[in-house]
C-alpha cells in the first residue's frame, strides 16, 4: 500500500519560490493498494494525480473521500481529468448533511458562471454517496469510518483500515478546548458537543500506525485566531499520545509558511515528538511511502 501526498497547503495554493520544496498545491492525498484508488480531498493537488493516473492508464474505479466542502479541499475536482473520461467512475463519500448536500455544493462549483463545463455534463459516472457518522462502510478494499471535527459548519476526519494498517486524516480540525466552532447539533448543549469533537479526534486515531493532522498554526499563530478552526502541532502530538498513534504527518501547512521555516519547525517537531512517544514526518508534495503493518518507509 502506497501513500502519496499530492497536495499540502491549506486555504489557498501559492506558487511563489518559497513553497517549491513542500509544495504550494491544497489538500490531496492518494491511498493506493493492488491496483485500487482512494483520494481524500480534491484540492489543486488532484489536477496532477489525474494526469498522472491517465497517463499511466491504470485507473478506472475512483474512490474519493472528502472531508469538508471548503474550497481549498473541492476547488481541484473541475481539474481532475479522469472526470472527462466515459469509462471512469468515481464514488465521491462524505459524511450526511442535513443541508447544502455535498453533491449540491458540487455542483454550484461548476456552475456556467464559475467554470465553463457543468458538472452535470462531465462524462464520467460520478455518485455521491453520504456516510452516517460512525458507521463503517467498504470501499476500494478499504474499512473507512468518518466522525465530525471541531471545524467551521460540517466537517468530518477519516479512519482507514485495510491490510492490518491503520491511517487517520484529521484535518481540517480546531483544538475543542476553548471554542466550538462546528454548526451545532440539537438536543445537546455546546460543551458537550466540543468534548464529543474533541474525542472524536482520539476514537479516529485509536491505534493509528499514522495520523495526517492539521499542524496549520504555532501556538502564538493560533492564540491570534482561534476562530479559524486550525491545530498545532502540540494539538497533534497530544491526540496521537492519547490514541496511542505512531506517526504524525504535520499537514495542511500554513500557505503564508517558507520552506526554510517549515523545514526549522519540522526540526523542532521531531523532538518534541520524540518526548511523546511519536514519530513525527512533514508532508511533502510529491512524496511516496511504503505503508506496511507495523510502520512507514519513504519511497526513493
Ligand atoms: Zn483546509
Ligand atoms: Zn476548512
Amino acid at each position: 500500500m502506497e501513500l502519496t501526498f499530492w497536495g499540502v497547503r491549506g486555504s489557498f495554493p501559492v506558487a511563489r519560490p518559497h513553497a517549491r520544496r513542500f509544495g504550494g498545491n491544497t489538500p490531496c492525498v492518494q491511498v493506493a493498494a493492488e491496483g485500487s484508488h482512494l483520494v481524500i480531498d480534491a484540492g489543486t493537488g488532484i489536477r496532477r494525480l489525474g494526469q498522472r493516473l491517465l497517463s499511466q492508464d491504470e485507473a478506472r474505479d475512483f474512490t474519493l473521500l472528502i472531508s469538508h466542502p471548503h474550497w481549498d479541499h473541492i476547488q481541484g475536482f473541475p481539474y481532475f481529468e479522469p472526470a472527462y473520461q466515459p469509462d471512469v467512475e468515481i464514488s465521491i463519500f462524505s459524511i450526511q448533511r442535513q443541508e447544502d448536500k455535498l453533491e449540491t455544493l458540487f455542483s454550484g462549483q461548476q456552475h456556467v458562471a464559475f467554470f465553463p463545463t457543468p458538472l452535470e455534463q462531465l462524462p464520467s459516472r460520478i455518485r455521491f454517496l453520504e456516510m452516517e457518522e460512525g458507521q463503517p462502510v467498504e470501499a476500494s478494499g478499504f474499512r473507512i469510518c468518518t466522525l465530525r471535527l471541531n471545524h467551521p459548519g460540517v466537517a468530518s476526519g477519516f479512519r482507514l483500515e485495510r491490510d492490518g494498517f491503520t491511517l487517520a486524516y484529521v484535518c481540517d480540525v480546531a483544538p475543542s478546548r476553548d471554542l466550538l466552532l462546528a454548526d451545532p447539533r440539537p438536543g445537546i448543549s455546546q460543551d458537550a458537543f466540543r468534548r464529543e469533537l474533541f474525542e472524536n479526534q482520539i476514537r479516529l486515531a485509536e491505534g493509528a500506525d499514522l495520523v495526517i493532522y492539521d499542524t496549520f498554526f504555532t501556538p502564538r499563530e493560533y492564540a491570534e485566531r482561534r476562530h479559524w478552526g486550525h491545530s498545532t502541532l502540540e494539538d497533534g502530538l497530544e491526540i496521537c499520545r492519547l490514541a496511542a498513534a505512531e506517526n504524525l504527518f504535520m499537514f495542511h501547512h500554513n500557505p503564508e509558511r517558507s520552506d526554510d521555516e517549515l523545514a526549522v519547525l519540522f526540526e523542532e517537531a521531531r523532538k518534541m515528538g520524540e518526548s511523546h512517544g511519536v514519530e513525527v514526518h512533514v508532508a511533502c508534495e510529491g512524496q511516496t511511502w511504503n505503508l506496511e503493518k507495523g510502520g512507514l518507509t519513504p519511497c526513493e
